[in-house]
């Protein structure tokens, strides 16, 4: 009997482990730059949290978001399409009664689309995909919880949120003094606003250990405005940098929340059953935060290696090798694709995902590359970044001629080689057309429209 009893409560857990679907959490940072995580060489900002999953999984060297700035990369992850394909193509306006200015209903996001394989969802922090509620809100948008603010960036310190209801703010600046929104209730500021999200993702895994769940921790640090709290501040007394310092205050918080979200993995024993990605959302803007891309050309915005190459790094504990690195190019639109695949949920064939699932490729079994082609438009700028294999093209104005640098060997784009691959300018140059007859035009103005910015272009 006790025997029987023992073979039909090992026979269910088996089953259970066999069918059980992975968690995903993806922690993204905002504005990060490239170098400004251990695992990429930071050398003034330790990082360890965020470095051990690089440490406990793989480091992807070559990974890249869909668009240089935050709006249009977040609408790529969270789709897991290229946001050209829908218009998406700038930062949206903060517009709490346009239904417009956002991520079009025509698009289906992560949560939706995992939601019948019986995931919960749930995201804290930045959203930015729109902020008119009842059509744009997260929860209106597949997630099962929010905790977070709508716009493009925040406030961090509690007493500068001065606004209690997010639909009064009447603008992008105005939207960073909000208070914060618990699902669909505004609800007063309480700490420093990093460890405010950490403590909500925390809560968050605890609450939702026992069924599969995605969580997408939005960390609007180290987005400006600079701010941080002393606690953070005196860890860093050798930078003198005003501004580096504030910054390294601020990733330094980051580290801690991701530190406090991973030991909750491990006191639940989800860590087998729990992919982490680690990414930025966009490459570090040097000269408003003080981030660092090195060794990368350029900055957040650019079709530059510096725009859209980030931190990127993904741990499955027994799944993915230990401290490996990854160097063929992968996109945060993979995110997506892999967990839709292991969620084994369809996708509607009208509407292929870009990203793919990116498991085999991570842990060996698939020696091909997940992606030939990278590819990058801005619309408003008439510029494109296409890298086949190892050779990127860039173009910088309507009608330019394609630079041509090899990555292999240049990782920073010094050498333009199109005079000597001009077939390999050719090729790419193709692929870049096909793609772009793909794609539509934007279909809402962005922040750079903004009438403040009309009038001091007609001055
Ligand atoms: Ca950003």
């Amino acid at each position: 009997m006790i025997n029987f009893f023992y073979i039909s409560l090992t026979a269910l857990s088996f089953s259970w482990f066999l069918t059980a679907k992975p968690n995903m959490i993806v922690i993204m940072c905002d504005d990060l730059g490239y170098a400004d995580v251990g695992f990429n060489g930071c050398k003034d900002i330790p990082t360890p949290n965020i470095d051990s999953i690089a440490e406990n999984g793989v480091r992807c060297s070559n990974g890249y978001v869909a668009y240089p700035v935050c709006g249009p990369s977040r609408a790529g992850f969270i789709t897991g399409r290229y946001p050209q394909r829908f218009g998406f193509e700038r930062n949206p306006q903060y517009k709490p009664n346009d239904p417009g200015m956002g991520l079009t209903r025509d698009e289906k996001t992560i949560p939706e689309l995992i939601k019948p394989a019986g995931y919960h969802s749930g995201i804290i922090g930045k959203w930015h995909l729109g902020a008119h509620i009842p059509t744009s809100h997260p929860m209106k948008r597949g997630f099962d919880e929010f905790y977070g603010h709508l716009g493009g960036g925040h406030f961090y310190l509690p007493e500068k949120l001065t606004i209690q209801r997010s639909q009064d703010a009447k603008n992008e600046s105005d939207s960073y003094r909000t208070w914060l929104l618990k699902n669909y209730q505004s609800v007063p500021p309480r700490k420093y606003l990093t460890d405010d999200f950490s403590d909500e993702a925390v809560a968050f895994i605890e609450r939702n250990r026992d069924w599969p769940f995605f969580l997408f921790v939005s960390y609007n640090a180290p987005h400006t405005p600079l701010e941080a709290t002393n606690k953070y501040l005196k860890r860093f007394p050798e930078i003198k940098d005003a501004k580096r310092k504030t910054y390294a205050a601020m990733v330094s918080a980051v580290d801690d929340g991701v530190g406090r979200m991973l030991s909750e993995l491990k006191k639940f024993n989800l860590e087998e059953n729990t992919i982490i990605a680690f990414l930025s959302d966009n490459g570090g803007p040097s000269g408003k935060n003080a981030s660092n891309n090195e060794p990368l050309r350029g900055n957040k915005g650019d079709v530059w290696e510096g725009g859209f190459r980030v931190p990127f790094a993904i741990q499955w504990k027994g799944k993915l090798p230990k401290g490996s690195v990854y160097k063929n190019p992968v996109s945060s639109l993979d995110l997506a694709g892999t967990i839709v695949a292991l969620a084994g949920v369809a996708i509607p064939e009208e509407k292929p995902l870009d990203g793919v699932n990116l498991i085999p490729y991570l842990n060996g079994k698939n020696k091909s590359k997940p992606h030939e082609t990278i590819y990058l438009r801005q619309f408003d700028r008439n510029r494109y970044a296409v890298r086949n294999g190892n050779e990127k093209i860039v173009i910088l104005w309507k009608g330019g001629s394609p630079s041509l640098y090899d990555l292999s060997n240049d990782i920073a784009e010094e050498n333009d080689l199109a005079k000597e691959r001009p077939d390999r300018v050719r090729e790419i140059d193709e692929l870049r057309k096909k793609w772009n007859r793909q794609l539509r035009e934007p279909t809402f103005l962005g922040l750079i429209h903004s009438p403040g910015w009309a009038k001091r272009r007609r001055k």
